[in-house]
């Protein structure tokens, strides 16, 4: 398929964008141009397209607006020193985006028609891709049904965009142990539901605990298990891991109520070229408590493509605390090795670099 390239009428200048790039922030700021790819059960996926961006035209009744029927993803786009530009894993996202799309009912995306809608954008706004340590050009697929038709079924009309956002470090400044708030009143997901979905939803329903975390002072939420077993599940959007004094690294398990992150699968991946012992198991809060305590528990860190890897703080559990472990030598070392690949100073020797332009 095609991509008819409408390009924008009055983008915005070299001298705005070198302002915006300068203090990035984190998804305020969009560049100029869009993907979209539609989609109706007759004519399948059509009319790819690179265009202007801005506000859609979208009927009142279109179902995503009734009955969030919606699905996204979230990857960047990383600027080498060549002037080049690549980005991580994009199969895995494709992957992962028709995982959520079948779950939620929406149509499969080829994975090529995926890589070419960001390859296409970010070829029209390649003058967006920030170049300072620890900024990317973030970029946001997703998939929405657009029919209008208040009716309960999967819907017959569905477009897919991308839109792309220059971003800074997602909790600003160096790298800071973030203070986490455990959820006791809410759930993220729960089997059979749609937890292992990257889809709207979940967040819509974790943003009362992040009320609940900022009342607390914490940045993010920390979610456990839906049968109240004290078992660690995830951040609101972000995979756990928990690094031993001999040698270990802990992550729990995916039971279908976690989202299965591409971080965390390159974090155990390349603990494990490292000769690090990686166990994908139940971990209870009593398990992580007791473990720091003794000191068995020497770090601990919460991962994602927006936040790359960052160190977790003290844990606030009601009046209880979990002290923190700081920033420790593993968390900084994982983290700096796989900025390092993404960004072209450390070898990609599992070959997750796709270039976009
Ligand atoms: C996107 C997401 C993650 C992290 O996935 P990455 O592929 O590593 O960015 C973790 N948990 C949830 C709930 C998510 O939505």
């Amino acid at each position: 398929m095609q991509f008819e390239i409408v390009d924008h009428p009055a983008p915005r200048s070299a001298e705005q964008i070198k302002s915006i790039l300068a203090d990035p922030g984190f998804g305020t700021n969009f560049s100029d141009h869009t993907a979209v790819i539609d989609w109706t059960e007759q004519r399948g996926w059509h009319h790819a397209r690179v265009e202007p961006y801005g506000p859609i035209a979208l009927d009142p009744a279109a179902s995503v607006l009734h009955y969030s029927q919606e699905v996204f993803e979230g990857m960047k786009a990383y600027l080498h020193s060549d002037g080049s530009i690549y980005t991580f894993r994009p199969e895995a996202n494709a992957a992962r985006l028709n995982k959520s799309a079948r779950r939620m009912a929406l149509p499969e995306l080829d994975e090529q028609l995926f890589i070419a809608s960001l390859e296409q954008l970010v070829r029209a706004d390649k003058a967006w891709v920030p170049g300072g340590e620890g900024e990317a050009l973030y970029l946001r697929p997703f998939m929405f049904a657009t029919e209008a038709f208040l009716g309960v079924r999967a819907a017959k009309e569905v477009t897919y965009r991308v839109i792309a956002s220059p971003a800074g470090n997602y909790f600003g400044g160096e790298l800071k142990p973030v203070r986490i708030w455990v959820s006791r009143d809410y759930v993220r997901a729960a089997p059979g539901g749609t937890g292992e979905a990257k889809t709207g939803g979940n967040y819509a329903g974790s943003l009362i605990a992040q009320q609940q975390a900022a009342e607390h002072g914490c940045q993010q939420v920390l979610f456990l298990d839906p049968l109240h077993e004290n078992a660690v599940e995830e951040l609101g959007g972000m995979n756990v891991f928990l690094v031993t004094n001999d040698g270990r690294l802990l992550t729990p398990e995916l039971t279908g109520t976690i989202l299965e992150g591409i971080t965390r699968s390159s974090v155990i991946q390349l603990a494990k070229d490292r000769g690090l012992t990686v166990e994908e198991r139940r971990i209870t809060l009593d398990e992580w408590d007791r473990g720091v305590r003794s000191g068995e528990i020497t770090e601990a860190f919460a991962c994602g493509t927006a936040a790359v890897i960052t160190p977790i703080g003290e844990l606030v559990d009601g009046d209880h605390r979990i002290a923190s472990t700081g920033t420790g030598e593993v968390t900084q070392s994982l983290r700096d090795e796989l900025l390092g690949i993404q960004t072209g100073t450390v070898e990609d020797r599992h070959g997750w670099l796709h270039r976009l332009a």
